[in-house]
């Protein structure tokens, strides 16, 4: 009979052990939200630093599209980015859009803007944000830089409006999110930090864009 009851016991804990790890992996899943926020156009040299302040304040990761005129300008922002663990990608030396007749330039401008960002952050830069979101597939393999783009766009660089970016924002983020903005406005550091907050608050975790394009 004791035995009997042990065995009993033994399976009812057993039983219980499976359904509890069972509820803990669906509770899991189901919170995982991710979010990636991303800012092109930078660095700017008062704009990017506070930034880079409230993020670190935060303990959120973001990626970073910046072109090679403005890293040349300001070296140690770049740096700053990169020690921070944020994400730093190519938006091509001057900004330029590809288009049919300057393809040489353009990758010309990627491959300067490649160089200089390895030398500033040591690490080899595999991701670019086209200008303007136009892009050749073949130039993958040519400069070796996988392409980001956008799916919520904040406009953030034409409302230049806090609460108006903010509202654009908020009402379409969810999960697998990739957000566009500026660092080169004072509105849109403040806009993208009180989203954070928000995004933390309703359960995002926040990832750079490698974590979004392999995971
Ligand atoms: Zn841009």
């Amino acid at each position: 009979m004791l035995v009997l009851l042990l065995l009993l016991e033994i399976f009812l804990l057993v039983q219980g052990e499976i359904s509890r790890s069972k509820a803990c992996q669906g509770d899991a899943y189901a919170e995982t939200k991710i979010v990636a926020l991303t800012f092109d156009d930078g660095p700017h040299p008062t704009y990017t630093m506070t930034l880079l302040d409230g993020l670190q304040e935060r303990g959120v990761k973001v990626s970073f599209f910046v072109t090679g005129e403005h890293a040349d300008l300001h070296p140690e922002v770049i740096q700053r980015m990169a020690e921070e663990g944020h994400l730093v990608g190519n938006h091509t030396y001057s900004h330029i859009g590809l288009t049919k007749s300057n393809e040489k330039k353009f990758r010309d401008e990627l491959a300067a803007t490649s160089e200089l960002l390895e030398k500033l952050t040591g690490k080899e830069t595999a991701y670019v944000r086209p200008p303007y979101g136009t892009w050749n597939k073949k130039l993958e393999k040519e400069c070796n830089l996988i392409p980001v783009l956008w799916n919520v766009d904040s406009m953030d660089w034409s409302l230049q409006d806090v609460a108006k970016i903010k509202k654009r924002v908020l009402r379409s983020v969810k999960d697998g999110s990739i957000i566009l903005m500026h660092d080169y406005f004072d509105t849109s550091v403040i806009a993208a930090l009180e989203i954070v907050d928000e995004l933390l608050k309703q359960g995002y975790t926040f990832v750079t864009v490698d974590e979004m394009v392999y995971d």
